[in-house]
């Protein structure tokens, strides 16, 4: 469902990405793992075209992003393809961005019904349910202001869901949340991956990589160093650098 191949990109002179190959199939989970730096959000960001890659090829669902291909050519796409494209790829950040002066519940339906032109009460139906499969159904009319940190987040993931996409990329999306609040995310995170979503999901917390994840990937320095199931990449890392990376973490 995802490949990217060869993916470099740099910022000035300093080449963040070096040449990243990368391949998720359709309802797997994997987990990128790396040092501060390495370059994982900058590649969660190439693959939904936040960021514009300096060369290789990001396919999803078998279009290659940013660009159409028509008689064995690559034509770049104009923006509102690129937003067509992005609508299929749900992110979570490491911060919930909700719209702060809307409810949860409106937050969920504002993209279904502006973008996929859902009707409001259709939209509202189809938002409770999402709602109620993050554990926040009665939590629907209130402000995020008014919603604790892991409730805000389990929003956001409700608010990517809502647009029904092919693919989640989650950015370290409990690190920025108070210890015991953690569970609560990675938890709705564990169900959607038993359900078959194929996630992609930068993350430091090693139960839920060890648990979920069907593949480990570590970055370091814009490279995949070691990549794998992660019953070897996390008990038995082959490569000097994963080894001091999960010294460090664990
Ligand atoms: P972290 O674990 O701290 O989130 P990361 O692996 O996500 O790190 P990135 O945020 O992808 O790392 O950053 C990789 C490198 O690219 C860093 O050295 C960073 O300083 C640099 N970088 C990221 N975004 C930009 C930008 N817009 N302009 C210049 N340099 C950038
Ligand atoms: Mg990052």
């Amino acid at each position: 469902l995802l490949r990217a191949v060869g993916v470099r990109k740099s910022y000035g002179h300093t080449e963040v990405l070096g040449g990243i190959d990368l391949e998720v199939h359709k309802g797997q989970v994997v987990c990128l793992l790396g040092p501060s730096g390495a370059g994982k959000s900058t590649f969660l960001r190439c693959i939904n075209h936040l960021e514009t890659i300096d060369a290789g090829q990001i396919w999803v669902d078998g279009e290659p992003i940013g660009f159409r291909q028509r008689g064995g050519k690559l034509y770049e796409l104009r923006e509102r393809d690129v937003a067509r494209q992005r609508r299929d790829i749900g992110m979570v950040f490491q911060r919930f961005n909700l719209f702060a002066h809307r409810t949860a519940l409106e937050n969920v339906v504002e993209g279904p019904i502006r973008v996929l032109g859902l009707k409001p009460d259709e939209a509202r139906k189809q938002g409770l349910a999402l709602l109620d499969r993050v554990g926040l159904a009665h939590r629907a009319n209130a402000y995020p202001a008014q919603l604790s940190g892991g409730q805000q987040q389990r929003v956001a993931i409700a608010r990517s869901l809502a647009m029904k996409p092919k693919l989640m990329l989650f950015d370290e999306p409990t690190s920025a949340l108070d210890p015991e609040l953690v569970g609560e995310v990675l938890e709705v995170m564990s169900t959607l991956a038993g359900e078959g979503m194929t996630m992609v999901v930068v993350t430091h917390e090693m139960s839920f990589a060890a648990e979920a994840a069907d593949e480990v990937v570590f970055l370091a320095d814009g490279a995949v160093v070691e990549t794998g199931p992660p019953a070897e990449v996390l008990s038995a890392p082959k490569h000097e650098r994963t080894r001091q990376f999960l010294a460090r973490i664990l």
